[in-house]
């Protein structure tokens, strides 16, 4: 009995902008770029991919607490 998935994140397909410049290795995930907006790192253009990331665990909304029927 172990919990891996505690020790494994899980890795998602993460739709992304890319440089397309091969020797520039920046990225930023979709939700942080916009269509045509140019590399951070070298200002030239960015396309669209794909990356498998770990979930975001930062963007948790609040969830109102069930009522534990058992308490
Ligand atoms: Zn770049």
């Amino acid at each position: 009995m172990s919990d891996e998935q505690e020790s494994k994140p899980e890795l998602i397909p993460t739709k992304i902008y890319k440089c397309k410049n091969p020797e520039c290795k920046a990225w930023v995930r979709e939700e942080f770029g916009s269509e045509g907006q140019p590399c951070p790192m070298c200002k030239g253009p960015m396309m669209r991919s794909m990356r498998h990331l770990p979930k975001v665990q930062n963007k948790i909304k609040r969830q109102p607490k069930k009522k534990d029927p058992w308490t």
